[in-house]
């Protein structure tokens, strides 16, 4: 008998729907239950692939190559689950199929409406989750209740409510109580109205997550549980944290995995957590600091390189430091004493994934700032493209050496437009993306790094190293350290000469977990750890 969670958002967006239904996910596998999680956009593109990282933040590329929001990667990285596209549906999707289905003829001409059609889509989708051996499936629906767009989700939960047994089912509504310093007082009456909200629409929640500033008194817990019809137990509190991983932890403290088990009917199995607690520690009481410079374009955005902050942080658990990091913005460092200003005293640098021809030049300028001053330095994607560029113009001697991304006309294309992706005329969905195999050259620090020859890494990208450069390339220095079983595409970078410069065409970010942090990212930090001993 499978059992269905479902979590929807009240009051305000960005409470953190996303990494409470990943805590969710953490406390049921310490509990022994085979989860999985999914979720649902209620907006029309197809999938968030096309866009722009100002919007939703970054795009989540999983194995099998989707392109999806980046709440799948806090369920991937606060569970042991490996997600992929059944994990991300959108609305645009829903209508899409639908629409499709309509043009071939399938409804033999009846009318194609919100109800049932889209909502018996929506719950087909609920249940494609199960596979294998799920025993509970967690559903986040995107947006927040009172969304035009997120009606026709709601209205298929309250039926798919209806369908099975509601008591496989437990909706969890997380709200937010605000402090008022006025009236020094924390606030119900936003919980109270956005739980009426959901209530017209014909879901009564089971259980209240309540974001808040301050510790929710006894007498704050009651009125939430009058007001919202939910028992006192049901009403869980979850302060601001400065880790996110530590919530597992604090919904743990507040019993709502307990709550959540006894409104499923499902045992109350052991919880292990020790593992997941001891990782917050080392990172909570770290030995030391380190300071790396993320140089990129859309670093002011808090979301846009997500899954690489957070990969950063794990990687610094290994050697137990605490990594910041100083987003630079790479339009900032066109000019040569920006450089110094901009870069001074940090331990590392590292150029993110990207597209686009703006700060280009500032992102191949700290590069260089990084090969010439032996910092260690980490590019990932266009990372891995610019510092080819940069080895090309500055070491090669290839003065408009470029990619064609950014210079179709250069005479040096070092990097350039993918075979498979000459003649693709639609955005969306077609560039090399998902798991790909990679074979690691013998004594290069990947290969001391992961400890085995061959990996499988995740991409989204267009272009690649050009081959035709590659033999002047390596004969100046430049190793090519990973390489497609077909030798054809360059998947790492390394100079030999240099401390640790490592760049890859993949992101390793998608793979990094708490509990696993990923060995490359890791042995940067370390060297970073390193590097920062000689320097003070
Ligand atoms: N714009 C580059 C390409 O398409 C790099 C993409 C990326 O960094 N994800 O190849």
């Amino acid at each position: 008998m499978v059992k269905y969670i479902f979590v929807t958002g009240g009051v305000l967006s960005s409470l953190g729907k996303g990494v409470a239904s990943a805590s969710i996910g953490t406390l049921l596998e310490a509990r022994g239950y085979r989860i999985t999680l999914q979720k649902f956009d209620p907006y029309l593109n197809v999938d968030p692939g096309t866009l722009t990282p100002y919007q939703h933040g970054e795009v989540f590329v999983t194995k099998d190559g989707a392109e999806t929001d980046l709440d799948l990667g806090h369920y991937e990285r606060f569970t042991t689950l490996t997600l992929g596209k059944i994990n991300n549906t959108t609305a645009g999707q829903v209508y899409h199929d639908i629409i499709e289905k309509e043009r071939r003829g399938d409804f033999l001409g009846r009318t194609i409406q919100v109800v049932p059609h889209i909502t018996d889509e929506i719950k087909r989708r609920i249940k494609r989750a199960r596979q294998g051996k799920v025993e509970i499936v967690i559903t986040e629906i995107g947006g927040t209740v009172g969304d035009i767009e997120s009606l026709p989700f709601l209205e298929a939960i309250r039926q798919f409510r209806r369908d099975v047994n509601p008591e496989d089912t437990c909706c969890i509504h997380l709200t937010y109580v605000p402090y008022i310093r006025a009236a020094a007082e924390l606030k119900t009456k936003p919980t109270q109205h956005s739980v009426e909200r959901l209530r017209e629409i014909g879901i009564q929640p089971d259980i209240i997550i309540c974001r808040t500033e301050r510790p929710i008194s006894a007498e704050a817990r009651e009125k939430i549980s009058l007001y919202c019809n939910v028992s006192p137990e049901a009403v869980v509190e979850a302060l601001d944290t400065s880790c996110i991983y530590s919530i597992p932890l604090v919904f743990h403290q507040e019993r709502l995995d307990t709550v959540i088990l006894k409104r499923l009917r499902m045992r109350p199995r052991p919880s292990r957590l020790a593992k997941w607690e001891k990782l917050v520690n080392i990172m909570q009481q770290p030995k030391a600091e380190v300071e790396i410079a993320m140089v990129g374009k859309y670093v002011r955005l808090q979301d846009s390189y997500k899954s690489l902050d957070e990969a950063l942080y794990h990687a610094g658990i290994p050697s137990r430091v605490c990594v910041k990091i100083r987003k630079v913005d790479s339009e900032a460092l066109e000019k040569e004493e920006d450089l110094a200003k901009h870069l001074n005293g940090v331990a590392g640098i590292l150029v993110p994934g990207g597209f686009g021809v703006r700060g280009v030049e500032g992102m191949i300028s700290a590069i260089r700032y990084a090969r010439e001053n032996r910092i260690p330095c980490f590019g990932i994607c266009l990372g891995l493209q610019i510092a080819v560029v940069e080895f090309a113009r500055n070491v090669c001697g290839w003065k408009d050496a470029h990619s064609t991304e950014f210079n179709p006309q250069t005479a040096h294309p070092v990097i350039a437009i993918l075979p498979s992706q000459k003649d693709v005329k639609n955005l969306g969905g077609t560039m090399r993306l998902g798991g790909y195999p990679c074979v690691l050259t013998a004594k290069s620090i990947s290969r001391r790094a992961y400890g085995k020859n061959r990996i499988n890494e995740r991409h989204r990208h267009r272009f690649e190293v050009n081959p035709e450069f590659l033999p002047e390339i390596r004969k100046k220095g430049l190793l090519t350290a990973g390489l497609s079983p077909d030798r054809r595409l360059v998947e790492i970078v390394e100079l030999k000469d240099h401390p640790f410069f490592v760049a890859t065409q993949f992101h390793p970010e998608f793979q990094s977990r708490l509990s696993s942090p990923h060995p490359l990212l890791a042995a940067f930090i370390s060297a970073c750890l390193k590097y920062k001993e000689t320097i003070t």
